[in-house]
């Protein structure tokens, strides 16, 4: 529906579907499994230190980089889990949350008519940010496993199809959202290869870093003689369970940071003072906390997928993230934004139709996605509900 007001470059993005269908769940009181986030808070000592930095005081504008404390806890992690080394002086930035550091990337990057290359399906704040930076974007399409099992997969010579004189960057999401697709070292490789071909920088968001299940997680900047055109991007909310904190973080060579950084200041300038302290805590917690939560997701993940499985869902088990998508077809349906619609009424369950995340929507209208970052009881309540689907 056109917006009488709205510029032209954002007609057509009206509400967003995570918003659309949590509101659907709280008219109807179905079980609401479409937007991702927790319902259960993150560790106390991470709420902890942030109510003891309120009374600490730290409750003014903090600086623009973020907090050094901060910094120097996403640069740690960073060489902990990967290897990397950053410089947390010049080469990090603290953002309202990863969706802040998308936005401020893209304006900061991508003069007006630049071509972006990305997957589809696609996390949906991609496509507006692409779009108020005056950006153009080039999809290539992540296909379900044809035989139903393993992960989702790409054609390189689509990619490289995509890739024309005025592409900038490329732009990947892993562990992706929605199709839990964890891209391998092969791939990760192929699609750095291209980049250095066409002399592309390349924007990671891997804000569900730390939700693999299968494989393992592998950063962008860490291939060889990528360090200095991959913009990494991450956030807190995923992996400490505080989605409504908003603190997300750039990783990348100077001159990209400080580039970012000159949008990022005058899109927020700060965020989040106390919430930088608590999460600079998070970050530095030992490695129990980041298996057991990784376990717990992996078993929540498994629980949800059996319970699909025998609803009659077609699904394709994720390799990572919150998310598991299905295939509704085995129900004689091919409308999985109907599908949604209808669900609540049908059986009381919320969940999200993929079509929203392509822009070639043959491709994912009888996909629709469902997130198992619940409790398990809660997991357990929709799956009986989802039995009486004929
Ligand atoms: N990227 C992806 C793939 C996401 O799923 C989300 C949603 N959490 C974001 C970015 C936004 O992250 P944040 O809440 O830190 O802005
Ligand atoms: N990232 C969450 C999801 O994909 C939702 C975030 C949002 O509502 N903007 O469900």
């Amino acid at each position: 529906m056109s917006q009488p007001h709205l510029v032209q470059r954002l007609q057509g993005f009206g509400t967003t579907i995570f918003a659309e269908m949590s509101a659907l769940a709280n008219e109807t009181g179905a079980v609401n499994l479409g937007q991702g986030f927790p319902d259960t808070d993150g560790p106390d000592e991470i709420s902890e230190a942030a109510i003891q930095a309120i009374r600490d005081g730290h409750n003014q504008y903090p600086p623009v980089l973020g907090i050094p404390s901060l910094r120097a806890a996403i640069a740690d992690h960073q060489q902990r889990f990967y290897g990397l080394t950053f410089d947390p002086d010049t080469e990090v930035l603290v953002t309202a949350g990863a969706t802040e550091a998308l936005a401020a990337t893209m304006l900061a990057l991508l003069e007006t008519g630049d071509e972006v290359v990305m997957f589809e399906p696609y996390y949906d704040s991609y496509a507006a940010a692409i779009a108020m930076a005056g950006g153009v974007r080039k999809v290539v399409t992540l296909r379900p496993p044809a035989d139903g099992a393993g992960p989702y997969v790409f054609e390189l010579d689509e990619l490289r199809a995509a890739i024309t004189p005025r592409s900038k960057l490329i732009l990947l999401n892993t562990p992706h959202n929605p199709t839990g697709k964890v891209f391998c070292a092969a791939e990760l490789r192929s699609i750095a290869d291209l980049a250095i071909e066409h002399d592309l920088l390349v924007v990671t968001d891997e804000v569900y870093e730390h939700l693999v299940f299968t494989g393992q997680h592998v950063p962008m900047a860490s291939l060889d003689d990528m360090a200095d055109r991959t913009v990494t991007i991450s956030s807190a909310g995923k992996t400490f369970s505080f989605t409504g904190w908003k603190i997300g973080w750039v990783c990348a060579p100077p001159a990209l940071t400080v580039a970012i950084k000159t949008a990022k200041q005058f899109l927020t300038f700060v965020n989040g003072a106390p919430f930088q302290h608590a999460i600079a805590v998070g970050l530095n917690l030992g490695d129990g906390f980041y298996e057991s939560f990784t376990a717990d997701m992996a078993a929540k993940s498994e629980r949800l997928a059996a319970g699909l499985d025998h609803a009659g869902f077609t699904v394709f088990e994720p390799e990572g993230t919150y998310f598991i998508t299905t295939d509704i077809r085995p129900f004689g349906e091919s409308d999985g934004y109907e599908f949604c619609r209808t669900l609540p009424e049908r059986c009381g369950v919320v969940a999200v139709p993929n079509v929203v995340f392509y822009d070639n929507k043959p491709e994912g209208q009888h996909l629709i996605r469902w997130t198992f970052c619940k409790k398990f009881e809660v997991i357990d309540a929709a799956v009986e509900r989802l039995k009486t689907l004929a």
